[in-house]
């Protein structure tokens, strides 16, 4: 699982994917719509019949994020372990911080690396590349055009890049009082389509998916203009991202 925002666990089940399988989690950076419901999956798995290890990776603080869950949610675990039989969670589960880019782990499965990207004033934050036996992918997380993120998508399958549509930046903070330091932060750390289509064709990966729209819900910014944006600077396959999408 890369990344925690609302609503994950469900997801995984409408996905199809038992929570019980739970593995591996890699959290990009600490801002909520990435971690929201880091604990709640960890959680909602065990209370699903998860009894195996799982490892959780991602920057500081996730050690003490997990641990002030569990503290939390207490009563609840330790209710359904003397009640219900279940084996204790803590245990399970093993967090490791990450603090530079590089190796993060592998397995017979998977290698996973990660690089330093660019999303001030969050730091550090990650993208990270999954090399499989018979493919590659590369989750960009939350960054501005970043060197760093070319060098680990280089060559691969299929790069998710976070994007903005900036022609529209300007009315979606109009709906908020914070306006003016939204849009600062915003124009700061994210990447517009256009610049995500050089990104992957400096890159050379082949498919390139929009993700993490910005704006997610302007009726103005439609499909055909995430598109057109991505594939003015890239000649491979353009996927503009939606929730439950398969690849
Ligand atoms: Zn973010």
């Amino acid at each position: 699982m890369i990344d925690c925002g609302d609503g994950v666990a469900r997801q995984l089940v409408s996905a199809g994917v038992p929570l019980t399988v739970l593995r591996h989690i890699f959290i990009t950076h600490q801002h909520s719509d990435h971690n929201a419901d880091y604990g709640n999956l960890l959680l909602l798995a065990w209370a699903a019949g998860l009894s195996t290890r799982v490892d959780t990776w991602g920057p500081s603080p996730l050690e003490k994020m997990t641990k002030l869950f569990f503290e939390m949610n207490a009563y609840d675990i330790e209710t359904r372990i003397s009640n219900e039989g279940r084996v204790p969670l803590a245990p399970l589960i093993h967090v490791h911080e990450i603090r530079d880019g590089g190796g993060v782990m592998s397995d017979d499965n998977v290698k996973v690396t990660s690089a330093l990207v660019d999303h001030p004033p969050v730091v550090p934050a990650f993208g990270y590349r999954f090399d499989a036996h018979d493919r590659s992918i590369v989750i960009s997380g939350d960054t501005a055009p970043s060197d760093n993120l070319i060098r680990l998508a280089r060559g691969a399958d299929v790069l998710v890049h976070s994007v903005m549509y900036p022609p529209a930046i300007d009315r979606l903070v109009a709906r908020v009082p914070n306006a003016a330091a939204l849009k600062e932060s915003i124009l700061a750390h994210q990447t517009s389509a256009e610049e995500a289509g050089r990104i992957a064709q400096t890159a050379g990966v082949k498919t390139l998916v929009l993700s993490h729209l910005v704006p997610a819900d302007d009726p103005q910014v439609t499909e055909q203009l995430w598109m057109e944006a991505a594939q003015s600077h890239f000649r491979g396959k353009v996927i503009l991202g939606k929730d439950l999408l398969e690849i």
